[in-house]
């Protein structure tokens, strides 16, 4: 049976990328790594739209996180962390791994963040050195109005704290204008829209931000974004990069370069369209606010009785297909459908039809 593999990450691999894993090893301290590197890095400026630094580390998404986080906030430094879910709750946890005096700003799972709330916090807590916030919340199918956030951590002028950015799940699929937001750092990973396989973390990093780092002392060696700079001018990094991995990523890249960001933006924004619609049609709901629904991954409510994880378990073994289930407090209660990356109207159809079987 055919896997239609539709969890919200990671995601499936096309053949290109499949091909390009397979080629053989190179040394990573040779010329053809470093146009391999180089190239990738140029290209990914393109994609996160920006003209800043774009850093890749061998890690997941969370890495990257902790990578922003561990290089631009001190000890004691106030963090707003902005929740609307899993993955900004754990944004927040990072920071306070990290030794940082977090205010946790959280809003209702399947809500957006409110920026006059955002506000209000930064008004009430002028000290607040970074404001992290989540593009795209993965574990409710919410995306948050970031140009909005953006604006009013910047109408404090120059001494704004810092915008860090969670976008595991937009970067490839939403359009998130980096620098024209003023985002100072955009994190995101392999296996999401950018459609290799997990291992890769890549974070974009403003002047602003730079500056930030230059002042804080290093404490971590792996994750030492000053580091990671120095060596990427030279097509090399500090420790053995992930090669496999970055030629598949290559591939990606090249399949969203070959079709456009546009055109990237807008297949994503007709997918989710038609899977939002396919899902109210069968009489199931949706758990995103329907001002802020999010083009790659939809989360699904079910009518009471019904149960999300059985109906999951029987889309896998009776028709190949793999959703994503609830996370936290909506463990067992909705199912999450991926769409970002490698996905067309057809895959989608499937599952629409896989759940109709279902529910009769
Ligand atoms: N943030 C978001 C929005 C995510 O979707 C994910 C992964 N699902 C992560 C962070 C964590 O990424 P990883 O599992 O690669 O560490």
């Amino acid at each position: 049976m055919h896997t239609n593999l539709r969890i919200p990450g990671p995601t499936p691999l096309p053949e290109a990328v499949l091909r390009a894993l397979s080629q053989p090893m190179i040394s990573h301290r040779s010329a053809e790594f470093k146009q391999l590197f180089k190239g990738l890095l140029a290209d990914l400026q393109h994609i996160f739209q920006t003209e800043s630094d774009v850093l890749l580390l061998a890690a997941s998404g969370t890495g990257g996180m902790e990578a922003a986080i561990v290089n631009t906030i001190r000890p004691g430094d106030a963090v707003l962390a902005v929740s609307i879910g899993y993955f900004g709750d754990r944004f927040a946890a990072i920071a306070e791994t990290c030794g940082a005096r977090v205010t946790r700003l959280t809003f209702p799972w399947g809500q957006a963040a409110d920026p006059e709330a955002i506000k209000a916090q930064l008004a009430a807590q002028p000290d607040t050195r970074a404001v992290l916030v989540t593009h795209n919340e993965t574990s409710t199918g919410v995306t948050n109005d970031l140009g909005a956030i953006a604006a009013v951590v910047h109408s404090l002028g120059e001494g704004s704290p810092l915008l860090i950015v969670d976008a595991v799940s937009s970067i490839g699929a939403l359009d998130l204008p980096t620098d024209a937001w003023g985002c100072d750092i955009v994190t995101t990973c392999s296996q999401k829209a950018l459609m290799a396989p997990p291992g890769i973390a890549l974070l974009s990093v403003s002047p602003r931000a730079w500056r930030v780092i230059e002042q804080t002392p290093t404490r971590s060696y792996y994750f030492d974004l000053k580091a990671l700079r120095r060596r990427a001018a030279e097509g090399e990094t500090p420790a053995t990069p992930p090669v496999s991995d970055m030629f598949a990523l290559r591939a990606g890249v090249d399949l969203i370069l070959q079709e456009g960001l546009t055109n990237v933006f807008a297949r994503h924004h007709r997918i989710g369209e038609y899977t939002r619609q396919g899902i109210l049609a069968l009489g199931l709901g949706l758990l995103a606010d329907p001002r802020y629904v999010s083009d790659t991954v939809t989360a699904v409510t079910f009518p009471p009785g019904m149960d999300a994880d059985a109906i999951r378990s029987r889309l896998r073994k009776e028709f190949g297909v793999v959703l994503g289930g609830g996370q936290g407090p909506l463990k067992g209660q909705i199912a999450r459908i991926g769409h970002m990356g490698y996905v067309s109207e057809e895959d989608i159809a499937a599952v629409l039809s896989a759940l109709r079987a279902i529910l009769a």
